[in-house]
This record gives structure tokens, sequence and C-alpha cells, in this order.
């Protein structure tokens, strides 16, 4: 039997990640069972269904390279065959004409519930059950000759053969009416998957309230979509093992439903932010460049001299500490403009403070008589000169990383001054104990 699974999203104008989350997963069993992925548009809500809320459901899905087999199906162009269903449940006494609330404004279509427990095993859940009497008979077609999402979602399950459903926990309880629907209807019953919630901190469904929530939004704050797969593939899933960074052919490698945890996934931006990062190192080098060279030409602090070479050296120097393109503007630009910002906490705590202006002249002649200039030479250096003052070496670290950089954090500061240049590193001491230091 070939595994068949489905993405089916009501377009709304966003994707939700913890729906994109149950896409990713739909996509990853199929992937690795070598079956398909199908997408339908569950657009039978036509007032917010548009075409730019379908968009932007295809734009998602292909941000998160999440490619889907054969064609998209649209639910709203399966009208007649819902309503062929549902003909056929009248025909076969399984449902009823009801005129529901007596208004005279037409009949319903009743489903009839079979009128026994029911049970199914859920493979993320494990076995569910239902008594009969929780479960009343249900409207398949509204009096105005509509199909109801549970009849048309059944129907065209049936239709596109899909033997997982793998979607978010809020349909367990339509998953009873559904495999009612299945049975009656004579077809079989499909396995499925109910994927936890995202939660945020205090254990409630996550929202907009709690940051970024809609996959655009990933997108617009820069993170990459490799790194956000990565992050709802484990989030609720594990390898079984303890890795945390994994591509998506290794992720493809690993995944199996029965290791989809069955506890609400509570959302970690910090641990996102983290793999974003990781995921940006491992680009190749152009795509890296090219992206932060994309920033800080928005930002007006580009071109600089030195280029791409320039610009590498600073990606190098800031290594982990920088998640998006835009940390090299937010916190790497003076790599790139002696305009840069003096943090001003720093400047009171490091600039301003007794002593700092004697140790940073002190520094900066040992700078001045360094050949070559460089992140050994410069440590040397330092070293030897707090030596030589009986201080620790932070007494010459501090103040010479807010003068060169205006932030008591940032880098290595000896990359940095190596990276920076003897000419620039010695100017901009000058002008900072011109400013601050007026003792
Ligand atoms: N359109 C439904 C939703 O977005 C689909 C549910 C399902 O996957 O069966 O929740």
């Amino acid at each position: 039997m070939t595994i068949r699974t489905r993405f089916a999203p009501s377009p709304t104008g966003h994707v939700h990640i913890g729906n994109i989350r149950a896409a990713v997963y739909g996509w990853l069993f199929a992937r690795h069972e070598g079956g398909q992925f199908l997408l339908r548009i569950e657009d039978t809500d036509r007032e917010r269904s548009t075409p730019e809320a379908v968009r932007t459901v295809l734009d998602a899905m292909e941000w998160m390279g999440l490619t889907f087999d054969e064609e998209p199906l649209y639910q709203s162009m399966r009208m007649p065959a819902h309503l062929a269903a549902a003909e056929q449940l009248l025909a076969k006494g399984l449902a009823y004409r009801e005129d529901k609330g007596g208004t005279g404004k037409g009949e319903a279509v009743v489903f009839r519930m079979p009128g026994t427990d029911m049970a199914f095993h859920d493979e993320v859940k494990g076995d569910l059950r239902k008594k009969a009497e929780d479960m009343k008979d249900f409207v398949i077609v509204r009096s105005n000759g509509t199909p109801v999402f549970h009849l048309a979602n059944v129907v065209d399950d049936i239709h596109m053969g899909i033997t997982h459903i793998i979607r978010g926990d809020d349909h367990v309880e339509n998953t009873y009416r559904h495999l009612a629907l299945f049975c009656a209807l004579g077809a079989p019953v499909p396995k499925y998957a109910h994927l936890p919630m995202i939660i945020n901190a205090q254990g409630k469904p996550y929202s907009k309230r709690d940051g970024a929530a809609y996959v655009g939004e990933f997108r617009d704050k820069g993170y990459l979509p490799e790194a956000l797969f990565n992050y709802l593939a484990l989030l609720g899933w594990s390898p079984g093992d303890d890795r945390e960074i994994m591509s998506r052919e290794e992720l493809v490698r690993a995944f199996t439903l029965d290791r989809v945890r069955s506890a609400p996934s509570q959302m970690d931006l910090k641990k996102l932010d983290w793999l974003n990062g990781v995921h940006m190192r491992a680009l190749p080098r152009e795509t890296l460049e090219a992206g932060c060279r994309a920033v800080l030409e928005r930002r007006a602090l580009w071109p600089v001299p030195g280029g791409l070479d320039y610009l590498a050296r600073v990606v190098e120097t800031m290594g982990e500490r920088l998640h998006f393109f835009t940390d090299i503007a937010d916190h790497a630009s003076y790599f790139f403009t002696e305009e840069y910002v003096f943090d001003e906490k720093a400047v009171n705590k490091r600039l301003k403070k007794a002593g700092a202006a004697d140790a940073l002249r002190a520094l900066s002649d040992r700078l001045a008589a360094l050949d070559p200039f460089n992140a050994q030479t410069t440590e040397q250096a330092l070293r030897a000169l707090a030596e030589e003052r009986g201080e620790g070496a932070g007494v010459l670290v501090h103040p010479v990383r807010v003068a060169v950089s205006g932030s008591s954090e940032g880098p290595s500061l000896f990359h940095m001054l190596e990276v920076l240049g003897k000419d620039r590193v010695l100017a901009r001491i000058a002008r900072a104990l011109e400013k601050f230091a007026a003792e």
C-alpha cells in the first residue's frame, strides 16, 4: 500500500506554525515511507478563502520546501461530489432530512450516528474511545444546500486515497464523526495521528501575542526556512537520540510517527534563534555573505573598503553571535562605520571611570608600535602592559572594547582589533579619549 498523506488547510490569510508543523510531519512521514504528500485547500468558506489567502498557503509551503505531489485539490470545486455522497447516505437510510428549528426554510441532511460506542487507535495518543450516548446525529448538508466541513473533509479524503491523516488534536472530537462517515460511505478507515498543540510558557495555546506565530512573520523576521523546518520537526518529535541540528534529509531518514510526543509542545524562541544561527553559518559562504550584504546595503553600511573579503572576516569574527542576517547591522555595525553608537552604560562604566583614560593612552602607545598588528600581537602587547602596570588585563580590555565598538559586548577583542586594523583602532581610541575621558 502506498502511503498518502495530505495537508488540508482552510485559507485564512495566515498560516499558523501549528498548522505548518502538521504539514511538516505529514511531509516527513510521506517522504520517509516513500509515499505521497498531497495538498487540499479547504476553501469552502468563500468569504475568507480569497485568492490572496490561498496564495499565502502556497507561498508558505514553497518557502518551507513542502513539495506536494499531484495538483492541489480545491474543495470548493468538489461540492457536487459532497452532495452526491449525502444522497447516497440518504438512499441507504444512513441519513435523513429534517427541518432544523422548524423554520420552514428547507430541510437539512442529518447523518445518523451508528448508536454504538466508538474507538480508534491514534498513532500519537494511543487508544481513544467515546460512548454512544455522547455522540449525536449531526448535519452534513445545511438547509441552504451547502455541505458541512465533516462531510466535505471525509468525502475528499476518500477521493484522494488518504491513508494517514496527520493533523492538530483540535480535531480529535471530530474524528468519531469522521470515522462513522468513512464506514457509512463504505470506505476503508485511514490511520490518524493527532498532534498536540504548541503552547506558550504559561501552557496556553501559542498565539500572536506570544511572538511570531505565522509562517510569513518568521520569514519577515529573517528566519531561514531550514531552521524553522528543523525546529518545528523537533517541536513534538525526537529522533530517539540527542541530535538537535538536523538537515531535511536527516529528518526524512529518521522520522516515524511513534516518536511524536503526546504532551503539548512548548515554543522556545531562544532555541529557534540559536538553531537559526547554526543553519545560517552552515550556508554556502556566498549565500551567507549575500544575505549579510543585503542587510548592510539597506542600512547604508555598504559598500566598505575591502568589500566581500572584509565582510567574510567580520562574519568569521562574529561567529556564533550571528543568528540572523540582520545581526550584522544590529550587533556589528561598528565594523562598517565610524558613526557607531556608544552605549551609555558601557561608556559610564568603562570609559568615564577613573584611570580609564590613562590606561587607554598607554595601550594606544603600545598598539601604535606594533608591526604586524594582529590578534596575537595585540593580545601580547595588552597583557605585557597590564603586567607592567601590575593590573589585571580587564582594566585595559574593557575600555578599549568600548572605545572601538561603542559596546561592552562583542566577539573576541583581539580578533576584532585585527579586523578593524591598526589605523582605525588608533583613531577610534583617540576620538573616544577626546569625547569621554576629560580629566
Ligand atoms: N481545514 C481543516 C483545518 O484547517 C482541516 C482539518 C484536517 O486536516 O482534517 O483545520
